[in-house]
């Protein structure tokens, strides 16, 4: 394959502006060039695949979660570049697991207890997760954090239980309006960074997915502006690159809230914007698949 013709160095050419960690899209192009020399500075290619995940909440039947797999299933080819997971509710999972099977769609849960196993009624442990197939785990969504009163610090040791047990944690950051529009929005997301960093290491987030989600944008149909989400996710990275470079430059850093067909493609050009987090969006496939497309390069 020709270099103009890979994909990711299409991708490169079209995101906008110089990534946070400093390096022109020309001196990523120029970088991946190298890389692909074999043996050759290898370590340095800083592409990012970019990730659409849909989180399903609370929503299906055994019937309908049928009729989305195979609807997803049937477009899939034409998602050429981004990885695409699903999360549906915990007892559709092996529904799921059964139907993407052979597939590229990864599988993700909505929610992961902080513990191995026990007398914790309700809950489900990271372990059992990756028994069923999953290879993600959200963390944090602003929906347990609001309406169940998770703590950052629950948040952190569900991050780290979920990677103890090999589950990839996509960690939920964001701000509340009343929070942007005191403008303490950088102070809210950096809280919430600092207790998985505070527990686990900057380390550890090389292992993981963040996604930025404003609290205001999800589920009301108010979007971010891609500049909006751009500047937090710019902020989110390069509070990333002051502790590890290299962590800063691998983790994708997704954008949540009210994501559609129609605005995806400009989100995803942003510079540090690395696919997105998906809750309406993705209870249709169609829907789902065209934010998926806005990822090609
Ligand atoms: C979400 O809940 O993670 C989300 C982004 O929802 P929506 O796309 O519906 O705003």
């Amino acid at each position: 394959m020709g270099l103009v013709a890979d994909p990711h160095l299409v991708r490169l050419i079209n995101k906008k502006g110089p990534c946070v960690t400093g390096h022109s899209p020309d001196k990523l192009i120029f970088r991946s060039r190298i890389a692909k020399l074999p043996g050759l500075l290898s370590r340095e290619v800083e592409m990012r695949q970019p990730l659409v995940a849909g989180n399903w909440k609370m929503n299906g039947s055994l019937a309908s979660v049928k009729k989305l797999v195979e609807g997803i299933k049937a477009g899939l080819a034409t998602v050429t570049t981004a990885e695409l997971a699903v999360c549906p509710p915990y007892v559709y999972i092996p529904q799921v697991a059964a139907m993407l099977k052979g597939t590229s769609v990864a599988l993700g849960a909505q929610d992961v207890n902080d513990r191995e196993s026990g007398a914790h009624t309700g809950e489900v442990a990271p372990g059992m997760l990756t028994d069923v197939g999953c290879k993600y785990a959200i963390v944090g969504h602003s929906e347990r954090r609001s309406i169940y009163g998770e703590s950052d610090d629950f948040t952190a040791r569900k991050f780290a239980a979920a990677r103890k047990a090999g589950l990839v944690p996509i960690l939920c950051v964001g701000e509340l309006l009343e929070e942007r529009e005191r403008g303490i929005t950088e102070q809210v997301v950096g809280r919430q960074l600092d207790a998985v960093i505070a527990l686990e290491g900057i380390g550890a987030l090389a292992d993981a997915v963040i996604a930025y989600e404003p609290v205001w944008a999800i589920g009301t149909g108010k979007t971010a502006s891609p500049q909006q989400a751009q500047d937090v996710h710019a902020f989110i990275r390069g509070k990333l690159a002051g502790l590890d470079k290299a962590v800063a430059a691998k983790i994708q850093i997704l954008y949540g809230g009210s994501v559609k067909g129609s605005n995806a493609a400009e989100l995803f050009s942003m510079a540090d914007i690395d696919g997105g987090l998906i809750g309406g969006a993705s209870l249709d496939a169609n829907d789902f698949l065209a934010i998926g497309r806005a990822g090609n390069a």
